[in-house]
């Protein structure tokens, strides 16, 4: 995946909102590592996520199956502990 791929294909939302499967997300993860932009959208789509459930009250345990599989991969990403 190059990034126009993965503007294209909406790839950071999708992988947001744990749409990606198995493939799919390896491939993102793959590039939004090497891609400052991409790392950044999922980044600022994980915080507007937080704002908008933290608005919608009582969402929380929604969010919390929608991503917690994206942020599980995202937190836990081997790459992610590489020092810059
Ligand atoms: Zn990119």
């Amino acid at each position: 995946m190059d990034h126009n791929d993965a503007v294209n294909s909406y790839a950071a939302e999708s992988y947001l909102l744990g749409e990606l499967d198995e493939t799919e997300a390896e491939a993102f993860e793959t590039h939004m590592f090497e891609c400052p932009a991409c790392a950044e959208q999922v980044k600022l789509g994980m915080e507007l996520l937080d704002e908008a459930y933290k608005m919608l009250n009582n969402s929380e345990r929604r969010m919390n199956s929608a991503t917690a599989f994206t942020r599980r991969r995202f937190c836990r990403h081997p790459r992610r502990r590489k020092p810059r």
